[in-house]
């Protein structure tokens, strides 16, 4: 990966007998899993081993040339402080601009673009969620037939809204994340809320006037309530009555929208990886990179996250922050992780899991620097803490401060304002969303072939030398400006999608 690494990976499917001689001469002395270290020279005890160019651990033993380097011979470096770091200085390389892309998109009153037409019914507590899962699947048998211009009804369940400390500092965060959903711009600007009556979260507070005006009728600045403890309901029937009669105005608003020429600029791509293996940081995370760079160059917005996943590069965050105020954001950001993990006892260490130690994967350090590269090489533009909203008209690179927990991250990147999201697997995820569409990128061709039906684009195809990052970088950015004017990602055809999960750091009562 980089002319200072004194390791390399084996991309071989089914990994590499001790006796096999490799380019340069090198003979194997283990058996060597695919996507596992091999030691390129002799090192010694205490010796940094490097891949990507920096240090991802110290040797514990003496380690033969052709010798497997797995996690139980490395030391973990600690954390880099969060003092003296380089603070936006980097030279900003100022590719030209792409000009003459577009895709078919929504526009919305407020400006921004949706990519899919869905009625999305808001909850303020978890109490609610039964009820409002059988009114939306009422809303999709009886309803949808009738507004075939709207894509589909979601339900924004969740766990949060009872027995929870609201007043807590921390709270604004689930808050505020749900409030920004609510507002995400494959919604329409169409608000219906559906609310249990008694909840610590009340509808005012999620929605406060102010946030409601921008709907596709601003002539209706009333916040639409269906609350299941008012006293005109009588049984059951009578709630999903009420749900089916609230929701049909905003079915037909959302249902004389149609698509029209945008260009791609108006495109807001959450990027995040989840299931990593060694081969992320080789192939598919490359190729979203050079995606980044290019969806910057057209002028729309990349937000990456997970903040574990990118604490050891903090280095290069700070230094490609585009001012010094940026840098500073994104310090305050890795310093708010580093003591809330604190909190719970743990460090960063507590990321990597099985499958990515299985995957190759020795450390955070290792992972952070193959997760780091689908940022691509942008100057970073803005910092949103979890749960923020991008800013109207902020285009360009993002960083919005996530968890690295893939539900939790493409919730947070939904309230950012995401209307597509790339989603990068090594070892396998069938992740998906059901507020926006999710493109994933399979990091190795074995993966892509046995999950035909799940993995949208085969990464792995850089690995075995059969297409280059560049190729597989353009054929996403063409991808995701199909599937950005309605083309069905493997999720959505089999309607597959995870909850939302809110990142909620505050206590419960
Ligand atoms: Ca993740």
């Amino acid at each position: 990966m980089h002319d200072r690494d004194n390791v390399a990976i084996v991309a071989n499917d089914g990994g590499l007998p001790p006796g096999t001689v490799c380019p340069g001469a090198l003979v194997l002395k283990d058996q060597v899993p695919q996507g596992h270290k091999v030691a390129l020279v002799d090192l010694k005890s205490g010796d940094a081993v490097l891949r990507y160019g920096v240090p991802i651990g110290r040797a514990l033993r003496d380690i033969d040339a052709g010798r497997w380097v797995h996690e139980r011979l490395l030391e973990m470096p600690d954390a880099r402080g969060l003092d003296g770091l380089p603070m936006a200085s980097a030279k900003a390389l100022a590719p030209p601009p792409l000009e003459g892309h577009s895709f078919q998109g929504y526009r919305n009153a407020d400006g921004s673009v949706g990519t899919r037409n869905l009625l999305a019914i808001t909850t303020t507590v978890q109490c609610v969620a039964g009820v409002v899962a059988h009114a939306v699947d009422r809303i999709r048998r009886e309803l949808l037939p009738l507004y075939p211009y709207v894509d589909d009804v979601v339900g924004l369940e969740h766990g949060y809204g009872c027995g929870v400390a609201i007043d807590a500092p921390d709270a604004v965060i689930p808050i505020r994340t749900l409030r920004h959903i609510s507002l995400n711009p494959n919604f329409g600007g169409e608000l219906m809320v559906v609310s249990l009556g008694c909840e610590k979260l009340q509808p005012q507070r999620l929605l406060p006037p102010g946030t409601i005006a921008i709907g596709a009728d601003a002539k209706e600045p009333q916040l639409d309530v269906v609350c299941l403890q008012d006293e005109a309901h009588v049984g059951f029937g009578s709630m999903i009555d009420s749900i089916l009669r609230q929701a049909r105005p905003h079915l037909e608003r959302l249902n004389a929208r149609r698509r029209e020429t945008v260009p791609a600029s108006e495109l807001v791509v959450g990027v995040q990886c989840g299931g990593s293996d060694a081969f992320s940081g080789v192939t598919a995370n490359p190729a979203v990179g050079f995606m980044s760079d290019l969806l910057v160059r057209a002028g729309a917005t990349v937000m990456f996250s997970e903040t574990t996943e990118v604490r050891d590069a903090v280095e290069q965050l700070t230094s490609r922050a585009a001012t010094p105020e940026i840098a500073q954001a994104v310090v305050r950001e890795m310093a708010w992780y580093d003591a809330y993990l604190q909190r719970g006892r743990v460090d960063r260490s507590a990321n990597t899991t099985p499958g990515n130690k299985a995957g190759g994967l020795a450390n955070i350090v290792e992972k952070a620097m193959g997760s780091i590269i689908k940022s691509g090489t942008a100057p970073i533009g803005a910092v949103l803490s979890p749960g923020e909203k991008l800013a109207r008209g902020q285009r360009g690179l993002v960083y919005a401060a996530t968890p690295a927990s893939d539900f939790i991250c493409g919730t947070l990147q939904l309230a950012a304002g995401m209307n597509l999201h790339v989603f990068t697997t090594g070892r396998g995820t069938p992740y998906g969303l059901a507020e926006c569409p999710v493109l994933k990128v399979a990091t190795r061709t074995d993966l892509a072939r046995r999950w035909h039906d799940l993995m949208d684009v085969d990464a792995g195809r850089i690995a075995s030398g059969e297409a280059s990052i560049e190729e597989i970088g353009w054929a996403l950015f063409h991808r995701l400006l199909a599937v950005a004017s309605g083309e069905r990602t493997w999720a959505e055809r089999h309607r597959l999608h995870n909850a939302l999960v809110l990142f909620n750091p505050a206590p419960v009562t």
